[in-house]
């Protein structure tokens, strides 16, 4: 039976790279405990034996793609930014601003194994010839904040930070900076702004923060599941991380997945990406109270709804965004039959409109506006030309028309459930229409 036991544990190794250390009580893994468990092992190696051109082209070759939703190639990102003898160097940041509605992987990381994060952004800095980096984290997240200024604390008293990186020439640092709970600095450009000190708006891209990013200088910006799966493409190389989604999807790896909504035991789970939804409503238990499946976000508040019958394609990002959706965080939202799409949409969109910065016009003022409309649906006060007014809306916010991606996101669950779900909008037309002195105004900007 041990050694059973045993094999499987050396199977997890193998298998789970993000999650194999964690301990089954919860509890936070210490320095002591991580560098026993081969932590830190994939500094060690790097810095003494591999240039930073030969990681860009190990994490490129393994397409590690980007954790915070957007599925960017990390490699490609890192080989992207601007160095040389002349240019002054710059930042790597980590962005832990989790606010997604519905996600809840990078705390897991952040509150228990914060070692591996910080041996993924030393991995990151060298890669990208940074001396300093910051983590970006969400403000409610105090926990994280406690155990990760221990960590840092830990890891400079060790020589895994600071002056001579483990015995080395490389010299690199981390400031931890608590945001003040808007999602929008979780955009890596506002981000930048809100480091610098200024109001978190978005920049114009290009140029891309690894040309010119916080003060100026080149900046990479990943999010926290990214950064930790470095460790472990070092230490085992591409080909192990491209092979371990195996037949499931084209892209390499494991993926923290989530459930919630639901369910019967909402949860989080690391899965070889390309783990089918199915699978994943499974590993929660099923509907909670035995109710149908009506829909379902695949990864937080800026996906578009999918139905019952998209349960059986792999949770990747290109297959998902073939759908007509995307994977975004990863962490399945689930809705029942008794749940009406149009509240929960407006209730997405309360939040979007409280959440932008106000800086773009389709922003500021088509999401009020949005929600105004909403809002008359629900009531069945709905006039005739709502819809299409919606659908106008929709596309306005829709990619393009703005600096970032916040209003893009935001339209992506109205225009699906506009599409999906297009009865409950009509239902909610008043009839007959309302008289026209009932009609409210629009809102102001
Ligand atoms: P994006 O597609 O514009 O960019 C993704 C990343 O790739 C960025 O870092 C960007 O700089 C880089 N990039 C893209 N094109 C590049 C190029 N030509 N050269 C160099 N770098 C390039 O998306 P975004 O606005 O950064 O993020 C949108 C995503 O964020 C959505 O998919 C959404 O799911 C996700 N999101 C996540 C959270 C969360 O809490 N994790 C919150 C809100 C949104």
């Amino acid at each position: 039976h041990s050694q059973l036991r045993q094999r499987s544990a050396e199977r997890r190794v193998e298998t789970h790279p993000l999650t194999w250390r964690l301990r089954e009580d919860g509890a936070v893994l210490g320095l002591e405990e991580y560098v026993e468990k081969d932590g830190y092992a994939a500094v060690r190696e790097v810095l003494s034996h591999r240039s930073p051109d030969d990681v860009v082209t190990t994490m490129k070759e393994a397409n590690v793609r980007g954790r915070g939703g957007a599925g960017f190639s990390a490699g490609m990102k890192w080989s992207l930014t601007m160095t040389g003898p002349n240019i002054p160097r710059g930042y790597l940041v980590c962005n832990a601003d989790e606010m997604e509605p519905g996600t809840f992987k990078d705390r897991l990381l952040l509150e228990q194994q914060p070692h591996l994060l910080i041996e993924g952004m030393i991995l990151g800095a060298y890669a990208n010839h940074s001396r300093f980096g910051y983590i970006f984290l969400r403000g409610e997240y105090v926990e994280a904040a406690r155990v990760l200024s221990r960590a840092l604390e830990e890891a400079r008293e060790a020589g895994w930070l600071g002056r001579h990186v483990a015995g080395s020439d490389f010299d690199f640092d981390i400031a931890l900076h608590t945001g003040a709970g808007r999602y929008i600095c979780g955009e890596e450009t506002a981000l930048i702004n809100s480091l610098e000190g200024l109001r978190a708006n978005p920049r114009a891209k290009p140029p891309f923060p690894g040309q010119s990013g916080a003060w100026g200088k080149p900046t990479v910006v990943n999010n926290v599941e990214t950064l930790c799966n470095a460790p472990a493409v070092m230490r085992h190389g591409a080909e192990w991380y491209q092979a371990l989604s195996g037949e499931l999807s084209d892209d390499g790896g494991t993926k923290l997945y989530g459930v919630s909504g639901k369910v019967a035991r909402a949860g989080l789970w690391e899965l070889p990406i390309g783990t089918t939804g199915r699978e994943l409503l499974e590993r929660a238990g099923g509907m909670r109270d035995g109710r149908a499946l009506k829909a379902w976000l695949p990864g937080g508040g800026s996906t578009g709804f999918l139905l019952p019958e998209h349960l059986d394609h792999p949770l990747d990002f290109d297959t998902i965004g073939e759908l007509g959706s995307r994977l975004g965080t990863g962490l399945m939202t689930v809705v029942n039959e008794d749940q009406s799409v149009l509240s929960l949409v407006r209730n997405l969109e309360q939040f979007f409109a409280r959440e932008s910065c106000g800086w773009c016009t389709p922003c500021r003022d088509g999401l009020p506006w949005t929600v105004k409309l909403l809002q008359a649906l629900e009531r069945g006060e709905g006039e005739p030309g709502d819809l299409e007014m919606l659908d106008k809306l929709a596309d306005d916010l829709g990619p393009g028309q703005t600096f970032c991606a916040h209003a893009p996101g935001a339209a992506m669950p109205l225009q699906s459930a506009l599409k999906h779900f297009r009865e409950e909008f009509e239902r909610g037309v008043a009839t007959p229409p309302r008289a026209a002195s009932a009609a409210e105004p629009m809102p102001a900007g």
